[in-house]
């Protein structure tokens, strides 16, 4: 099974060899100002199980993280602890079709902005919950 995505511009595209899983919703300040969007949904892949195949993104260290951006237009599109983590997480926004991938937990509710309003039918945490 695979599951392409890529930027706006359509300059930079990835393929999972993998379902993305460990599905969150993060309302924390970093991914939201990283996105430009009052949230940020996210899947995680074993790392290689994500391959780009066209473009090169931006890698951008910060905070003890690193943000990928598409080189071409700046879309946020992977997200990982460090280079050497057995995970990735991807936008779910990036995917070709996100629609399978709704999320399962909300995270970091701690930053939530005030006028989000959360599904209450989902778990959520004031930050990060321990890796289950
Ligand atoms: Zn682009
Ligand atoms: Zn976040």
């Amino acid at each position: 099974m695979e599951f392409t995505g890529g930027c706006v511009c359509g300059g930079t595209r990835y393929m999972l060899k993998s379902r993305p899983v460990a599905l969150v919703d993060c309302h924390c300040i970093d991914c939201r100002r990283s996105a430009g969007a009052p949230h940020v949904a996210w899947g995680s892949v074993p790392r290689q199980d994500l391959v780009v195949t066209k473009g090169e993104p931006r890698k951008i260290a910060y905070a003890n993280r690193i943000r990928s951006f598409a080189t071409c237009c700046g879309t946020h599109l992977f997200f990982e602890d460090n280079k050497d983590s057995d995970a990735i997480d991807v936008t779910i926004a990036s995917l070709d079709d996100p629609a399978p991938f709704a999320p399962q937990k909300a995270i970091w509710l701690e930053d939530k902005l005030p006028w989000v309003v959360i599904d209450e039918s989902i778990p959520s945490f004031p930050k990060t919950p321990k890796i289950s």
